[in-house]
């Protein structure tokens, strides 16, 4: 098994390396290759997803990634801002489905905005379409208008686009998904506007026959917003398009309060896949030992279940970030009063005793 492990920027390479301190206590077989990526690989290659990064991610069973960016390359031309590598990617892994669960965890209850009783005990997995959609349909740019309201007027425009088999690869991994949980999958669309998500419910409704013994329901994009403050626990995994998973999945992630704690995953159909935490680089508090490294210590443990077909030690390792939780360890992000605030490397430190302390009793 062969692990790229890509740190990138600001506080990237603080939560991925308590993240590779994890994995290397799990007494697993892996070898790990570290590259540059995002605003460091532009520094130091003049590209942000260099060719060599490139390389060594394809060739990898997965790629563990930290996060990219920093406001200092905002101003640079769009192909060398670090957040390319990411598009970059996806892009050449073929990375079609993406993963964000969304876990209140029962310590953490009291750091969501919602009610507790509203968040308590929530698990939903978003699973977004990543490679489609508006975000890569052409035709796009700018242009003077020949028709619409104001003929004649320079204009901007995108093209939404969905095929067939693009629609039929996320519903199978989104029904599956659901086999291996509570049975139930939402699939949101908005079709009753777009031409675009009327085919994608008659799709996924077709696929869903395919899987009798999972319930499928339907439901709009704006319900679907409303109903996940309103409420949240009814869902379980929800099904759904690029630009309408990159909202909901950021909404379902901001349920439970607290963005340092939740991974995500992204793969194509051979299972390699793309870990990294749900958050960005964090430059405001990057270099100050104080981020929160368990949503990517999370990330490593899908990549241990999803790419590298390990799934006791995924296990081993979301129960130890369990663990410390109960014993009261939080970074900043998450403490609160009458709990004990640690820094990255500390929060590091408790979850690799945790693993250690099970190994050792069995
Ligand atoms: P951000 O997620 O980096 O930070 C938002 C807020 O959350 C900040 O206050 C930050 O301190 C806090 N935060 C984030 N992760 C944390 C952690 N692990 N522990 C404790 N606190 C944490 O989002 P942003 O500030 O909008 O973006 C910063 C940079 O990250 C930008 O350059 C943006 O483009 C980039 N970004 C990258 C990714 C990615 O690499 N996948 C995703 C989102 C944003």
């Amino acid at each position: 098994m062969k692990i790229a492990v890509l740190p990138g920027d600001g506080i990237g390479t603080e939560i991925v390396a308590e993240a590779v301190r994890v994995l290397n206590v799990l007494d697993l077989k892996f070898e790990t290759e570290t590259a540059l990526v995002g605003g460091a690989a532009y520094e130091a290659h003049g590209h942000p997803l260099p060719e060599s990064t490139l390389k060594l991610a394809k060739e990898a069973d997965a790629v563990l990634f930290g996060a990219v960016g920093d406001w200092k390359y905002d101003k640079l031309e769009r192909q060398f801002r670090p957040e390319q590598a990411i598009l970059g990617l996806r892009k050449n892994l073929g990375l079609f489905a993406n993963f964000r669960p969304a876990i209140c965890y029962e310590q953490l209850v009291g750091a969501s905005s919602l009610k507790p009783e509203l968040i308590a005990g929530l698990d939903i997995l978003i699973i977004r379409e990543l490679t489609g959609d508006i975000y890569f349909g052409q035709p796009r740019g700018r242009r003077t208008a020949v028709d619409g309201h104001f003929p004649g007027a320079e204009e901007a425009f995108d093209t939404m686009r969905y095929s067939r088999p693009e629609i039929e690869r996320i519903a199978h991994v989104a029904f599956q998904a659901a086999r291996k949980r509570s049975k139930r999958v939402t699939s949101v669309d908005k079709a009753n506007v777009l031409e675009t998500f009327q085919f994608w419910k008659d799709v996924v409704t077709e696929v869903g026959k395919e899987y009798p013994d999972v319930a499928l329901d339907h439901m709009y994009v704006d319900n679907a917003a409303m109903q996940l403050v309103k409420e949240p626990k009814k869902f379980d995994v929800v099904v759904t398009g690029n630009m309408f998973g990159d909202i909901l999945s950021d909404e379902a992630a901001m349920l439970t309060g607290s963005i340092g704690m939740l991974p995500s995953a992204s793969l194509n159909s051979s299972n390699q896949g793309l870990y990294e935490p749900s958050h960005g680089s964090a430059p405001d508090i990057a270099g100050k030992g104080v981020a929160n490294p368990l949503a990517t210590i999370l990330s490593a443990a899908m990549m241990l279940r999803f790419s590298l077909n390990q799934p006791e030690a995924a296990d081993r390792i979301e129960s130890a970030v369990k663990q410390v939780l109960a014993q009261g360890l939080r970074t900043a992000d998450i403490w609160s009063a009458g709990t004990t605030k640690v820094g990255t490397r500390e929060m590091g430190d408790a979850v690799v005793a945790a693993i250690t302390k099970k190994t050792i009793t069995g």
